[in-house]
């Protein structure tokens, strides 16, 4: 007699790995849903790409959440670019879904914080402003997520103070300071979950401070931020 197997909950091939993050102090995974990225958060990284750094409305892309490098990991210098950039961001991790949330209530969904690197071909990232195009192909293509270990917030608190920094091979190129974001953590939040639904698992690198710069192959990026954590990735 024939069996009849259910194919309800089979996949063609095998699905993708869940992108995950190791949660310092544990030995638990932050599973990843989506990342989205604060542009222009800080006035003096908005004046060095000449934009006007008066508080406009925030503004966000997204990247892909199978682009993350983990700390100690590879960038693989990518490919159709001659001007791959740094930026050096805080990284929100979202612990409790919502929409529309207010402002009194934003910092109950952060599950913690974490060190992460906006990777930008930033060659492909200027034709598409100059076109009016999309900016995918200069943000969220393969590894150009890296990103430490995230720390809960039950353990650090909300950071709102605190130095963000990025040194290239032991020279320091990027310097500010959390409490230099145009658009605070609570804010990014309430605004954002006004235009998506904010799921358990997102994560929001939340802007990058002035000095972004190109590196090359054998190029080795350590960053931090000081009360969060730091993190170190080598160019391939
Ligand atoms: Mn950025």
């Amino acid at each position: 007699m024939n069996v009849q197997v259910s194919t309800a909950h089979r996949f063609v091939f095998d699905p993708a790995p869940q992108p995950t993050l190791p949660v310092r102090g544990t030995d638990l995974l932050f599973p990843i849903h989506r990342i989205y990225c604060v542009g222009r958060n800080y006035a003096e990284h908005a004046i060095e790409m000449g934009h006007d750094p008066n508080r406009e409305p925030p503004f966000f892309f997204q990247k892909n959440p199978d682009t993350i490098v983990p700390d100690g990991g590879t960038f693989p210098y990518p490919s159709a670019t001659k001007d791959v950039h740094h930026e050096m961001e805080m990284v929100v991790a979202i612990g409790k879904d919502g929409i529309d949330i207010p402002l009194d209530k934003a910092l109950d969904h952060v599950f913690g914080y974490a060190v992460g690197l906006d990777m930008t071909r930033r060659d492909l990232q200027g034709e598409a402003k100059k076109l009016g195009r999309p900016w995918e192909v200069g943000k969220a293509f393969e590894a150009s997520a890296p990103c430490g270990e995230i720390v809960r917030a039950s353990e650090i608190g909300h950071p709102a103070k605190g130095a963000v920094w990025l040194d290239v091979n032991g020279v320091r190129k990027q310097t500010g300071d959390l409490d230099q974001l145009i658009w605070k953590v609570p804010e990014m939040i309430s605004y954002l979950s006004g235009l998506f639904e904010l799921k358990a698992g997102d994560l929001i690198y939340s802007g990058t401070p002035a000095g972004v710069n190109a590196v090359k192959s054998g190029d080795t990026m350590v960053g931090g931020v000081d009360g969060v954590g730091t993190i170190t990735i080598k160019v391939g």
